[in-house]
């Protein structure tokens, strides 16, 4: 049966770039809000001119409108029975029961909350080193500090010009980590209680995190 997991953690954790060994595992469709919105942005659409200064700034985008982006790709997926993997969401408690109701009016369930733990000191190196692929958001991402492309300012896989998040500065992380603490953590408790959660240590290498997540979900999942 296909798997429906959330990849959890503060910005900076990994988890974009961890979601995709799980997808790939499982063959499991990857949702990143954060994408999508900044994919609105580049577009300059409706959603785009609604999101950009909130998120450059560090503020969350309203539930509604995360709410609509999510309803919207997941239905169908579940539909068509894939497994989904959302990243990103839900950042509120609000947003963790829409998602819970969506779910039930679906007969499906979520399988598995996974966290990816990691000191704040390191999310700071992390998030202002970052470079991400103006092309494709599978290439990457890099870090001038411990992860740098080949040629600076390049996409190694494909050349194009890399670039910085607007909300990838000190400023507005501290705004985001605060959100974090005060809005998102709290989703925890809600799925302790479901028994859904696993804990995984998020500041070892790539292939180290990816390798204790994917036997913590596989212990948690029996698949
Ligand atoms: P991310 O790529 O997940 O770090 O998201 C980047 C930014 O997009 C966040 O800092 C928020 O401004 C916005 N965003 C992404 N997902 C959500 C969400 N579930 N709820 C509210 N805002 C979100």
């Amino acid at each position: 049966m296909a798997l429906n997991c959330v990849i959890f953690g503060p910005p900076g954790s990994g988890k974009g770039t961890q979601a995709e060994g799980v997808c790939r595992k499982y063959g499991l469709e990857h949702l990143s809000t954060g994408d999508v919105l900044r994919e609105a942005i580049r577009r300059k659409t409706p959603l785009g001119l609604k999101a950009d200064e909130l998120i450059s700034e560090g503020h969350l985008v309203p539930d509604d409108v995360v709410d609509g982006i999510v309803r919207n790709r997941i239905v169908p997926l579940i539909e068509a029975g894939k497994g989904i993997l959302l990243d990103g969401f839900p950042r509120t408690v609000e947003q963790a029961h829409f998602l819970d109701d969506i779910l039930e009016e679906m007969n499906a369930r979520l399988d598995v909350v996974a966290v990816l733990e990691i000191e704040s000191q390191e999310l700071v190196k992390r998030i202002c080193g970052r470079r991400l692929c103006s092309k494709d958001t599978e290439h990457g991402p890099y870090n001038v500090n411990f992860m740098p492309p080949k040629v600076p300012g390049i996409c190694d896989d494909c050349g194009s010009d890399l670039f910085q998040r607007p909300d990838d500065n000190e400023q507005a992380l501290e705004e985001r980590m605060e959100i974090y603490r005060q809005q998102t953590l709290p989703i925890l408790e809600h799925y302790r209680e479901k028994e859904v959660l696993i804990k995984v240590a998020g500041s070892g290498t790539v292939s180290e995190v990816r390798d204790c997540l994917l036997s913590e979900i596989s212990s948690k999942t029996g698949s």
